[in-house]
């Protein structure tokens, strides 16, 4: 593993793809995987030149974060929201919430389980190749977590031919994601962070609200106890005995707006019980947000981990002011103690492919203050 200066600045995973890209992708153009590449490079030299330490290939092969999914594994089809429609429980229900959490439905596509799960090609390997190959600096990949993969692709009426319960589906999952972290790790890839939002809506969603976008399948809302319970069997069973790489669970409050309002809300102090259980290294967690409450409470989290902190919110144009997070960082690395705060956006700039949360330009500069912000930190001799 290449070593990292204090306080390492990385990403949450997806940056904005380029118009050409998208427009390729959506006709299918003959050469689309070369067009891939040369958005990835892109991608790659814009983090590299904002002073990135921990680089990722922009996701610019995704869809978005789990719905590419469909294109490595037998059993899956791409649907949108609108597809969806037709499937969940209750239309109007769900109807009626993707218009109030502003979800376009048409460009936020689901993928759903519609037989075996089977592993075609891998999901990530390929691309951390590419990705190690054209950077010299270390490198992150994500993959969708366990637990939002048994929440979101099990649709009753498509999926429960081939698993009769979002239960039954779990072990599938488990082994899939587990394969491509060994794979991954053993190719030395510095940071495998699974992606787990949905955790968010277990526990800020509260009682009144139903469930999100994300969460199509579930017809009534499990117990929170049981629902964290099973998240934290699963990134365990994924990720046991697997060394060599840094593993990492980015949660979220929801990425897909810029509008504040429609997004969650809530502190991490539920969540972090679980958490702290989980057997991963670092919490890539968002707190450029005031919607995330304190970081103070961070305390909690075992000794041996680290904090992805979110210190730059990628919804927002105004860029953050590189003293103040320094001096936030540095704040929460004396309360944590040496070499465990990381630098992170939030979220990623391009989580949904056709509805980017940020421009190039506005990720690029996002990405510099974070730098800007390390480098005042690594100048004081801060670890
Ligand atoms: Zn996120």
């Amino acid at each position: 593993m290449r070593p990292l200066p204090p306080f390492p600045v990385t990403v949450v995973g997806s940056w904005p793809r380029p118009r050409w890209l998208l427009e390729a992708t959506k006709k299918r153009a003959p050469d689309l995987d070369q067009l891939r590449d040369q958005a990835t490079l892109l991608a790659i030299k814009l983090q590299e030149d904002a002073g990135v330490d921990v680089v990722s290939d922009g996701e610019q092969r995704r869809d978005n974060f789990y719905s590419f999914l469909t294109e490595k594994l037998d059993g899956m089809r791409l649907m949108s929201m609108a597809d969806l429609l037709d499937h969940v429980e209750d239309k109007a229900a769900f109807e009626t919430l993707l218009q109030a959490l502003d979800v376009p439905a048409y460009a936020i596509k689901n993928p759903t389980v519609v037989g075996p799960l089977r592993r075609r090609e891998p999901l990530a390997v390929r691309e951390a190749e590419f990705l190690r190959a054209h950077t010299s600096r270390p490198v992150k990949v994500a993959l969708p977590g366990p637990y939002l993969l048994s929440r979101s692709i099990w649709v009753q009426g498509l999926s429960a031919a081939a698993y009769p319960t979002r239960q039954a589906l779990c072990a599938d999952v488990v082994a899939i994601l587990r394969q491509e972290l060994q794979e991954l790790a053993a190719l030395g890839v510095e940071m495998v962070q699974f992606d787990e939002p949905v955790l968010s809506e277990v526990v800020f969603a509260g009682k009144a609200a139903t469930r999100t976008f994300m969460c199509a399948a579930l017809a009534a809302k499990a117990d929170p106890a049981d629902e964290l319970e099973l998240a934290v069997d699963l990134v365990n069973r994924v990720v046991a005995g697997v060394a060599g790489t840094i593993t990492a669970v980015h949660v979220c409050r929801g990425n897909w707006s810029r509008e504040e309002s429609v997004l969650l809300q809530g502190d991490y102090a539920p969540l972090l019980p679980y958490l702290a259980r989980m057997h991963v290294q670092q919490f890539v967690l968002e707190y450029a947000t005031p919607r995330a409450g304190p970081e103070h409470l961070l305390a909690q989290l075992p000794r041996k981990t680290s904090v992805g902190f979110g210190a730059v919110n990628p919804r927002t144009e105004p860029v953050e002011d590189p003293a103040a997070i320094a001096a936030r960082a540095g704040a929460l690395a004396d309360l944590l103690g040496p070499g465990r705060v990381f630098l992170n956006p939030d979220c990623g700039f391009g989580t949904f492919a056709e509805r980017p949360v940020a421009t190039e330009a506005v990720a690029c500069r996002k990405l510099q203050i974070l730098a800007d912000a390390a480098r005042r930190l690594r100048g004081a001799g801060r670890r």
